[in-house]
């Protein structure tokens, strides 16, 4: 049986290690056709800035060989934001999925709910400052068009309650 002590230097080994070995073949099918699976053989940690918070964060080696091997991320798949901002930018994102599903199924009465509109609006500006996507840029685009016409027409139809009064 291992002493304590000894137990104790293993795992704070460890913890330390910054390095763990690289196995392309666990890869995605899209990864093992990158250029990276011919040479990779070792993933380091990878320190960076939250683009959200701007803390110091680091994608440790081990959670690369996890996210690539295990859970089958895309091997260019870099992180850019620190844990805490990530799990925020989840619970956005299935906000966001949310709406979505109501605008999918209501679309004919919310095109002209304002305050559902508005709302939307904020989420996704919201979402942007964390992961900046297509989607989103599309999504703001579309919902700002709606909100404009809906603004523009309250204001021929306020032009004319005042020339009829
Ligand atoms: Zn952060």
């Amino acid at each position: 049986m291992m002493k304590r002590a000894e137990k104790r230097l293993a795992r704070q080994i460890k913890q330390r290690s910054n390095v763990a070995l690289a196995e392309p073949r666990l890869w995605s099918n899209k990864s093992q056709q990158s250029v990276q699976a011919i040479w990779a053989k070792e993933y380091r940690d990878i320190h960076y800035h939250c683009s959200k918070c701007h803390a110091a964060a680091v994608f440790s080696a081990q959670d690369q060989k996890h996210s690539y091997e295990i859970k089958k991320a895309y091997i260019d798949q870099k992180r850019r934001l620190c844990h805490d901002c990530w799990l925020e930018s989840l619970r956005i994102k299935q906000a966001l999925q949310d709406y979505a599903n109501k605008w999918h199924t209501q679309k004919n009465v919310l095109r002209t709910d304002e305050n559902f509109l508005q709302a939307w609006l904020d989420l996704v500006l919201l979402h942007k400052l964390y992961l900046s996507r297509k989607e989103d840029t599309a999504r703001i685009n579309m919902i700002k068009r709606l909100l404009d016409a809906l603004q523009t027409s309250k204001a021929i139809a306020d032009t004319l309650d005042a020339a009829i009064k």
